[in-house]
């Protein structure tokens, strides 16, 4: 349940109903938009639905959310969420490219690969320094020795960077690196993981399950925002179907369906939704047509060579191509890359 209170509800008209809320033991989250404030109720509402809160001085409506989930929706926050990335808005008018290899394997790699792609408009850098691989024979990142090396790239060519944190553990250590932390699809729904993240302030790129609904990976992003951080980024990043041609199927509807819900910024990962190189490039363009705010590309100096996901990165030449192609689509939908 949220309350939206009228644009000209005076200070104390707002304190007033948030006191009455919180006197019979409800939580008052409050959104002070630049129109008006908006209330929302936490927990099960039911009881407060035969009290005359529509009536207390101050108040417009009671918009009833319908959906499990209330932070994240638009009744609660009307307004488009803008998350900045150490001075990256995504979710602005301008769509954001973040690039980068699926590992970081060496400090020369992630500058190399960092200088290519900044000429060409990508302003984040990511790159897996802890890595959730399904086999555990298979290379699972540097670890701090991968955080020390985004690092520097970021020192040198002037990206932020966006990696994975795996465990609840690992936070402080990722944080003090990075200026985006992601949470991998494999962890959509580590709840501690999530709620921990939630008390930090670091910006947050939340994928999307590979079996999740649409319903739970926005309840997986309201756990991050119940904890206070709001700085949230989606990820559609491809879900489990039947399909074997690709490695997932990329859930495009989630894109405008997302908007529609939520204020949070929405971007795609077209790299790990297809597992195809070949699929990156119109994918990239569809999502980008369908209203993503952004995209999320594997790119590798060298594809064959690389230790994990070399089959979906895209080479040098590939991220030029793809830079030139989805710039054009930017353009047409008025949203030039920023
Ligand atoms: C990644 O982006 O490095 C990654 C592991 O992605 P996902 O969690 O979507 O598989
Ligand atoms: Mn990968």
């Amino acid at each position: 349940m949220v309350i939206v209170m009228s644009p000209d509800a005076t200070e104390t008209q707002i304190t007033r109903v948030i006191k009455y809320i919180e006197d019979r033991d409800f939580t008052a989250d409050v959104s002070r938009g630049e129109e008006r404030t908006v209330i929302g109720i936490l927990e099960d509402p039911t009881p407060l639905r035969n009290l005359p809160v529509e009536a207390l001085p101050g108040v417009e409506k009671i918009v009833s959310v319908g959906h499990p989930f209330k932070l994240v929706t638009r009744a609660f926050k009307p307004e488009d969420t803008i998350v900045d990335i150490s001075h990256v808005p995504i979710g602005a008018t301008n769509i954001v490219i973040i690039a980068g290899p699926c590992a970081v394997e060496s400090e020369k790699q992630m500058r190399d690969t960092a200088q290519f792609v900044r000429k060409l408009g990508v302003t984040i850098l990511r790159g897996g320094a802890f890595k959730p691989r399904t086999s555990p024979h298979t290379f699972r990142g540097l670890g701090e020795e991968g955080l020390r090396s985004l690092a520097a790239t970021k020192k040198k060519t002037g990206l932020p960077v966006v990696t994975e944190v795996m465990s609840s553990e690992q936070i402080k250590l990722v944080s003090r690196y990075a200026d985006m932390l992601q949470v991998g699809t494999r962890n959509m729904q580590n709840f501690q993981l999530l709620q921990e993240i939630g008390e930090t302030s670091k910006p947050v790129l939340l994928k999307r399950g590979m079996s999740a609904t649409i319903e739970e990976w926005l309840l997986a992003a309201e756990y991050i925002l119940r904890s206070g951080n709001y700085n949230v980024v989606l990820c559609e990043r491809g879900i489990r179907t039947f399909e074997t041609y690709t490695r997932n199927t990329l859930d495009l509807s989630a894109i405008p369906l997302v908007k529609k819900i939520s204020h949070l910024p929405i971007i795609v990962d077209p790299s790990h939704a297809t597992g195809r190189r070949d699929l990156i490039i119109p994918m990239s363009r569809a999502a980008i047509a369908a209203g993503a705010d952004g995209l999320l590309l594997e790119v590798h100096p060298n594809p064959e060579e690389a230790l994990s996901d070399g089959s979906q990165s895209l080479s040098f030449s590939e991220f030029k191509e793809l830079m030139n192609q989805i710039t054009k689509i930017a353009k047409a939908v008025n949203r030039p890359l920023c």
